[in-house]
């Protein structure tokens, strides 16, 4: 591996200001769970590695007063399931974060270099499509340099994103949901647990004050497309109908059709749809049944 530099900047701007300075040379760090990996593997000819532990923005947890979280891009999966407030108001979220890696895995990996790692088969990123969340970028140029992506936008390519030379993800932003709305994500791996998934499902819903009728609807999926797929058609066939099986039936159909994956050694093409199709039905379901409280 090609010797490199160990920068740990403390604020945004200098976080920034080494990563315009190195270009494709350099890296933010967050846990280091996959830039570690892959920098091993000479995936990058790196001069520096800038580790974005030290800058509070991006180290905490912001619960706001109307109910929307902001989870600093460098926060670990474990500090995110033991915020009490996430496990109450996002579950959806918690699905992902508990089942990312293993226990030691989660004491390092953040939710952000999950999305910032943009794998078509990253297990956060669904979820947080399923939760609309913002991304919030920064970029050289100070305060006049931010802006929002939706989580949907980001990713362009697997392991490719919207950001720019010397940007960096600073968090991302989940409104409060409101009442009547359910999220769950699932996966299918052929193990119990330390695989990728073979395809994964992260829906949200929100219904009427009734619980019996659709209001507005989320569907993604996850390793079935070069990025995380969000699937329009799905959505449509909940929203304005009744929650019955037939509906549920239809939405998960239209996932399994607009699911178009690769076959590789962890599953078919037939298997990843028949898989998109399966897990939608599922987290519907689930979500259905977080709705209703
Ligand atoms: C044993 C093992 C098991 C795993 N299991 C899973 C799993 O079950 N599910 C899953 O989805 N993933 C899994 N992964 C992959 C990895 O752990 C996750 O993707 C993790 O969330 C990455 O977070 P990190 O903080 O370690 O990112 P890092 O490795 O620090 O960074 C990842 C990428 O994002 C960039 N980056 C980091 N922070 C920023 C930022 N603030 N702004 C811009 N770019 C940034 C880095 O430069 C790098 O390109 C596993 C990895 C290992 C080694």
């Amino acid at each position: 591996m090609h010797p490199f530099a160990y920068e740990a900047p403390t604020t945004i701007d200098a976080a920034v200001a080494l990563l315009d300075k190195h270009g494709d040379r350099a890296r933010p760090i967050a846990g280091g769970t996959d830039v570690l990996v892959q920098a091993r593997a000479n995936r990058w000819d790196l001069d520096a590695i800038v580790d974005v532990k030290n800058i509070p923005e991006l180290t905490e947890i912001s619960h706001y007063p109307d109910g929307s979280v902001a989870i600093g891009a460098a926060v670990p999966c474990y500090q995110i399931y033991e915020d009490q407030k996430i496990r109450d108001n996002f579950p959806g979220i918690i699905d992902a974060v508990e089942m990312i890696g293993g226990i030691q895995i989660q004491s390092r990996a953040a939710l952000g270099g999950n999305l910032c790692n943009s794998s078509p088969s990253a297990d956060g990123i669904c979820p947080l499509i399923a939760y609309n969340a913002v991304c919030h970028i920064a970029g050289p140029g100070g305060d006049d340099n931010h802006r929002d992506v939706a989580v949907e936008d980001f990713c362009t390519g697997p392991g490719s994103n919207v950001l720019a030379r010397g940007e960096i993800l600073v968090s991302v932003v989940l409104p409060n949901p409101g009442d009547n709305f359910g999220a769950a994500y699932e996966r299918f791996i052929p193990r119990n647990e330390m695989d990728i998934a073979v395809a994964g499902a992260g829906v949200s819903v929100k219904l009427n004050a009734a619980g019996d009728k659709f209001e507005a609807a989320r569907v993604a999926l996850a390793a079935v497309a070069p990025v995380p797929l969000v699937v329009p058609a799905a959505e449509a066939a909940l929203v304005g109908n009744s929650v019955s099986d037939d509906v549920i039936e239809a939405a998960a159909k239209a996932a399994g059709d607009a699911a178009s994956p690769i076959a590789d050694m962890r599953g078919t093409i037939d298997q990843r749809k028949h898989l998109s199709a399966v897990l939608t039905r599922r987290m519907i379901n689930q979500a259905v049944a977080r709705a209703r409280g």
